[in-house]
């Protein structure tokens, strides 16, 4: 078994923690409760630890308990008295086993724990300086707090959630009083009343558009598009002109049968190496909805891949650009587009951004997400999925979209279609 040394996807590491879990709790009775911390607890899109907080009344116990299962070797006293223990905890499915750390904490120092252990290292000294400006000091092991709020609290601070402490001027938010506010109207899964692409049997999914349309009604779902590769995503199966209005034929006999779910015709269409359309400017016209993607030569000189957006972003049908950077995590980088350019054109011509919940992709970024929230750039939250459980990708995409500050009402879909085709460029 090797352990890996790489970051692992966020959504990778979500079954280890399962199985690590499940394993404390059987073999460690000592333990009270726990919670993640790190970038895990960040929501971060790929983690390099996994990092658990247990808490204890009886720490030398809890000390004997774990030594036991994971051997006394692993253990080691932090300066501040704190236990820690290193180990790796393989997948049920993966030869790959990946490293946890796992850190304990009495009940009265819950709080302070779950904060310090929590980071990041900026938001951390931010926080103490807040505490220390108004006469108290903070600091791992010294200052007890059962809760975290208690050390917000110390800092006149709302409980700041984990996944905007990676933001830099967070704290500052209170001090125009907008941070509680914020806090509050973060867009969540149950937010989203419909996903804006997709693929089905038609080009590379793995389910029939039926079946789509099922996936997404069990999901509470009130619309869905169906946007299938064109022709020059040979390797995903892209489909030619005809066969796509043929789908989207199907498409409007389908709707007639559904009953409280809309589903629209759409289509990823591939932005060609000079900007051009995959698609003739009729078909697109039909179009309910219109994913512009860039699929190939994304290494295409900083210049040449922004003009090659610009020149589809300035299309009258393309509604929003999908996967903007083209990263895949951990394998490419993305392409080296300006993004001030493509933010400005993007604002011009209305022309939506995706968040693409793909864990892999997390495409656009929770930086340049917040970045667009602040151009008034909407963002389409989608799950790009390619079989009906691919739908729940949305959850791993809420989390960015979270990490990146937005609200629900910066989220496309969590609109009505009927609203979302009005501020579309179709509408
Ligand atoms: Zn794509
Ligand atoms: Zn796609």
């Amino acid at each position: 078994m090797s352990v890996s040394t790489q970051r692992f996807l966020w959504a990778g590491g979500l079954p280890y923690l399962d199985g690590l879990t499940e394993a404390l709790r059987s073999a460690v009775p000592t333990i009270e409760a726990h919670e993640c911390v790190g970038s895990f607890r960040r929501l971060c899109a790929t983690v390099g630890n996994l990092d658990v907080l247990l808490k204890t009344v009886d720490p030398e116990r809890l000390s004997r308990d774990l030594g036991a299962c994971f051997g006394k070797e692993r253990i080691r006293r932090e300066k501040d008295g704190s236990l820690l223990l290193h180990g790796s905890v393989s997948g049920r499915a993966s030869k790959q086993a990946i490293p946890f750390r796992l850190l304990a904490s009495t009940p009265d120092f819950w709080g302070t724990a779950l904060f310090f252990h929590t980071g990041p290292a900026g938001h951390l000294e931010e926080v103490v300086r807040r505490a220390a400006c108004r006469g108290i000091a903070i600091a791992p092991g010294k200052f007890p707090a059962c809760e975290e709020t208690d050390i917000y609290a110390a800092a006149a601070l709302p409980w700041i959630p984990p996944e905007l402490r990676d933001i830099p001027d967070v704290c500052d938010w209170a001090d125009n009083g907008s941070l509680t506010d914020r806090i509050r109207d973060l867009v969540g899964v149950n937010d989203l009343q419909g996903d804006l692409h997709m693929h089905t049997t038609w080009s590379d999914g793995s389910n029939s558009l039926e079946e789509m349309c099922t996936a997404a009604r069990d999901r509470g779902l009130r619309y869905l598009v169906i946007t299938d590769h064109t022709e020059r995503v040979f390797v995903a199966g892209g489909l030619p002109e005809e066969q796509t209005l043929r789908q989207w034929d199907e498409i409007d006999a389908l709707n007639n049968r559904l009953d409280g779910l809309t589903v629209l015709k759409g289509v990823e269409c591939d932005v060609l190496e000079n900007g051009d359309l995959d698609l003739s400017d009729h078909a697109l016209a039909r179009a309910d909805w219109v994913v512009a993607s860039l699929h190939f030569e994304l290494d295409q000189p900083r210049g040449q891949i922004t003009r090659r957006f610009l020149k589809a972003m300035e299309h009258p049908e393309v509604c929003v650009i999908g996967h903007p950077t083209g990263r895949i995590i951990g394998h490419h980088p993305g392409c080296d587009f300006d993004a001030e350019t493509i933010f400005k054109a993007a604002r011009e011509t209305g022309t939506f951004l995706e968040l693409n919940s793909n864990p892999r992709r997390l495409d656009l970024d929770d930086v340049h997400c917040r970045s667009a929230r602040e151009r008034g750039i909407p963002i389409v939250l989608s799950s790009d999925a390619h079989s009906a459980d691919g739908l729940d990708v949305v959850r791993f995409g809420i989390n960015q979209a979270r990490r990146g500050a937005l609200g629900k009402s910066d989220v496309v879909n969590t609109f009505s279609w009927e609203d979302v085709k009005k501020r579309s460029k179709k509408g």
